[in-house]
């Protein structure tokens, strides 16, 4: 049985302290995740090296927009997680694989994709998998992103994070402290903000995703407070992506994201100052395309997740010249 990275004794129990939730462990006990637990006083990962699938898919899909935009990326969908609203959805899993970092590596050599992203569950669950592989694909010198909740330790981001290229944080309802409690277990949103400022501090590029929900997860002033709080903590030019909520599980009576909370939310983006706000939402005209934060003109115009065209003059803007807040080498 594979030992975890963070942890430390405290008396006869053991603290996990890969994540904001810090469990403490008595003996045989099983953290909030259910992957980890103190084993005869030391912590113990369950299912080491195991994960869903993956496949290889455009790197908008992610999404990723200023991150090597167009090009392919393999992703690995790994399993468990530390918030309930997912685990909804993942506690069952029709097939589980085993990865080693080796193959890994070499499928995406033979595959010739340079772009490496793991995502779908909770990626910080599998941490020291990912920190094995990172390591491996940076001498390759392959690009890592993660896709993550926000809620891993500044212990664990401090160790990843010269080994990590990029992350997606995904944010639900705005970060709605009155969200997170009711609907997700989740007593404190802080670690969200810490964690963003620490993949900052690590020079990680970020895009931050906001699903907004109906009905439940609507509050336009947790909206506003965090527009504010990513434009004077990181930075105006952060991609900022409005997720579509689709129906599941115990939330099979909320109704889909409409256009028209959509649409007042991106403008509420804008008119508050994000540079680059993008909706994933067929139907709400305009938001998948990239434009000159300085003249307006359309630099990377897609069509759902797919580019349809990429007139940029490599990170600036062919018409003048400005410089756009993206990755491409
Ligand atoms: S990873 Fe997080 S949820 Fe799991 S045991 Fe550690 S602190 Fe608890």
């Amino acid at each position: 049985m594979e030992e975890a990275m963070f942890w430390s004794k405290e008396g006869k129990k053991i603290r996990c302290n890969l994540c904001a939730f810090n469990c403490l462990l008595e003996d045989g006990q099983f953290g909030r995740c259910k992957l980890r637990y103190n084993n005869k006083n030391s912590l113990k990962i369950k299912n080491y090296g195991n994960i869903k699938d993956t496949k290889v898919q455009s790197i908008e899909n992610i999404p990723m927009y200023h991150f090597f935009p167009g090009q392919d990326v393999f992703t690995v969908s790994t399993i468990g997680t530390n918030i309930d609203w997912i685990k909804k959805t993942t506690d069952k899993f029709d097939k589980i694989k085993k990865l080693k970092s080796e193959e890994l590596v070499k499928t995406m050599n033979a595959k010739k994709i340079k772009l490496l992203a793991f995502n779908d569950y909770e990626p910080t669950m599998s941490f020291e998998l990912i920190f094995k592989i990172l390591r491996l694909a940076k001498r390759y010198n392959i690009k890592t992103m993660l896709v993550t909740n926000g809620f891993m330790s500044s212990e664990a981001i401090k160790k990843i994070g010269k080994y990590l290229d990029a992350v997606n944080v995904k944010i639900i309802a705005s970060a709605d402290k009155e969200f997170y409690k009711k609907y997700l277990n989740v007593d404190d949103v802080s670690p969200i903000f810490d964690s963003l400022k620490n993949f900052k501090k690590h020079r990680v590029f970020i895009e931050v995703s906001n699903t907004i929900i109906p009905e439940i997860g609507e509050d336009e002033n947790s909206h506003s407070h965090l527009v504010d709080w990513i434009i004077n903590n990181l930075d105006s030019s952060v991609p900022y992506h409005l997720m579509k909520f689709e129906p599941f599980g115990d939330f099979h009576e909320i109704p889909e994201t409409p256009v028209e909370l959509f649409e007042k939310f991106s403008f509420d983006a804008e008119k508050n100052g994000l540079r680059f706000v993008y909706v994933h939402d067929p139907y709400v005209a305009g938001y998948s395309t990239t434009y000159c934060y300085n003249c307006r003109f359309p630099l990377i115009e897609r069509l759902g997740e797919a580019i349809v065209e990429n007139r940029l003059d490599k990170d600036r803007c062919p018409s003048c010249g400005f410089k756009i807040n993206l990755v491409i080498e």
